[in-house]
């Protein structure tokens, strides 16, 4: 099917061996690529209750058939596993200049299983897999390691296209269960521990390099809706904040709303806010916006830091997130201290949503007197020394580095710790924000702000945030295509671009599939489905698909609060219009 190689690489790292399989006609028809064929993947060759770090837990890397063509919004690749954070499904995606080098290797999806017995660095090429021995970047920071990587491990075989590489940090190598991976230095597959997965097959990275590019169905057609769509878009109000102030404008945003997370979850305003706003960041540091590859939005922000005792440090960042885990969980009110703590974390390879959360609640724990330890909110050198302790898994850092979840266990503090499934939400609080709380309640990967985005019909005035009963078919709306935009692949910042009709049109253009927006929702329900099976498998149970008990809590600082009754509602919608049953289990096909 055109839009797709129709090649698998599986890597045995036990055997040092890999095969290329054809990727039958139907397989490519029914999951497309990205998500859709990983999944596909994940739950054929993943064995059922797996441990995580185990070397039978496979490690896909996908692109999808925008990948590398003239798309934008399209250099995206996508990472997918059984989760360490989590123990359920785990999928992670990321951009920068990568995901053009991976597809260029000629395959839809790498699948790696087994575990190498020295560290490795992995090359792969349209015709061949090497294997590097690679004991001298153990240890090594992510942004060396990638340097390292390229340099000695690209081949230089004319018309072959710039390399491209994914490595992991200490933290990872260490197994620390929220470790990332890193590629462009500062673009992240952050979520759900999958650097963990790779250290854990002591792999510190991989190159990618070829010259394949995918069957496209009409380049013209694509051409020209990549054309119009800058035309259209140029001056989409959108479009232009992310490129003037990035992520870092949700500050803002999420304050008046009430929803930016302060002080572990206690409040929705934060005091200091203006200090870590986009303002802030602009007017203290040199910023320049950054894209991807095929990307006018830019919303990436390289940043140096001025002046103060962080002068000079440069990092693309910090995004949102980043922000909202220290700044407002950690109560951090300096933005050049953010971005020192972003940087810790990016060259241990840690992800900062976990990371913050983590801090705020060891500050928490500090409080209650269950840990002796000496750190506090605002305290930024000494959440600086916390995060190095974790990813050294020393002291109070071996306890953090096992996760959310045992720290908790550890520590008597359950009734506190905010996860679902194991993963801590992003920074979009669930009691303002009622749609929020079903995202994070049923997202498959925890508590997860990506697989809907929902925060923005919230903050948009398509819903009312306050709306319980009827808010599940919108969600569902936006999941599913959100799915497709995770099968093709494609960036999140992109939604407000590419709506369903659009998509159609895409899909068309690169696949040749001339497919109604109802079977592309049938499309989008399938893989849904699939992906819950596999959770399942592993053990997934309704009890999984809520929200912890301190956000059923109101806030400190407003009367807003979201009931358990309201999430259970909104839950058994979700549940019965994807069609499962009360319990969330799926029909038999
Ligand atoms: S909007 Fe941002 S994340 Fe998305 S492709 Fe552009 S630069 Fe990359």
């Amino acid at each position: 099917m055109d839009g797709c190689y129709g090649q698998v690489l599986t890597i045995d790292l036990d055997k040092r061996q890999w095969q290329v399989e054809a990727v039958a006609e139907d397989i490519q028809r029914t999951y497309l690529g990205g998500k859709g064929l990983a999944t596909h993947l994940l739950w054929e060759n993943n064995p059922a209750g797996v441990d995580p770090l185990a070397p039978e837990n496979c490690l896909i890397f996908a692109t999808g058939p925008a990948t590398g063509s003239a798309v934008w919004g399209g250099c995206r690749y996508g990472v997918y596993t059984k989760s360490p954070q989590t123990g359920f499904y785990a999928e992670s995606y990321s951009g920068g200049k990568v995901p053009e080098a991976m597809a260029s290797t000629g395959y839809d999806a790498i699948l790696i299983k087994g575990a190498c017995d020295v560290p490795t660095a992995l090359a792969i090429f349209p015709d061949r897999v090497v294997f590097h021995e690679a004991g001298d970047l153990w240890g090594q920071e992510t942004y060396a390691s990638e340097d390292a990587v390229l340099e000695r491990f690209r081949r230089n075989d004319a018309g072959f296209k710039r390399p491209g590489a994914v490595v992991i940090g200490p933290a990872a190598e260490k197994g620390i269960r929220f470790g990332l991976l890193k590629n462009d230095h500062w673009r992240s597959a952050g979520r759900t521990g999958v650097g963990a997965v790779l250290g854990a097959k002591r792999v510190k990275g991989v190159l990618f390099q070829g010259d394949r590019r995918r069957p496209l169905h009409d380049e013209g057609a694509l051409r020209a809706f990549a054309k119009r769509l800058m035309k259209e878009s140029r001056d989409n109000p959108g479009v232009k904040a992310y490129k003037s102030m990035g992520t870092s404008q949700m500050v803002k945003i999420m304050n008046a709303a009430q929803a930016f997370p302060t002080r572990y979850w206690s409040m929705g305003t934060c005091p200091h806010w203006e200090a870590i706003s986009a303002d802030a960041l602009h007017a203290r540091c040199e910023v320049e916006p950054h894209a991807c590859l095929k990307c006018f939005m830019a919303c990436g922000r390289m940043t140096r830091v001025k002046e103060g005792p962080h002068a000079g440090l440069t990092i693309e960042g910090p995004e949102y997130e980043t922000i909202y885990a220290f700044g407002g969980l950690c109560m951090i009110d300096s933005i050049e201290a953010i971005i020192y703590l972003n940087d810790i974390c990016d060259r241990l390879g840690m992800d900062t949503i976990t990371a913050g959360n983590l801090c705020a609640f060891t500050i928490e724990a500090v409080r209650r007197g269950r840990v002796d330890y000496a750190v506090d909110y605002g305290d930024a050198e000494g959440v600086a020394s916390l995060l190095r302790l974790i990813a050294a898994r020393e002291g109070i850092g071996a306890v953090l580095a096992e996760g959310l979840p045992h720290a908790a266990a550890h520590w008597g503090l359950e009734d506190i710790a905010v996860h679902v499934k194991g993963m801590e939400p992003a920074g979009y609080d669930p009691r303002p924000l009622k749609g929020m709380g079903l995202a994070y309640a049923t997202s498959d990967r925890g508590a997860c702000h990506l697989r809907a985005t929902f925060y923005k019909p919230e903050l948009a005035g398509m819903i009312d945030p306050r709306q319980v009963e009827g808010k599940a078919e919108l969600f569902i709306d936006f999941e599913d295509r959100l799915t497709l935009f995770d099968t093709l692949i494609l960036c999140r910042f992109y939604r407000d671009l590419y709506p369903w009709d659009d998509l159609r049109e895409m899909l068309k253009a690169l696949t040749g599939l001339d497919e109604d927006i109802p079977r592309l929702r049938q499309r989008a329900a399938a893989i849904a489905t699939l992906t819950r099976r596999f959770n399942i498998r592993e053990g997934l149970t309704p009890d999984d698909d809520r929200l912890p008990r301190k956000l059923h809590r109101r806030l400190e600082d407003s009367d807003l609060v979201v009931t358990e009754e309201e999430i259970g509602t909104m839950v058994q919608d979700y549940y019965r219009l994807r069609g499962w049953d009360q319990n969330g289990l799926p029909q038999p096909d």
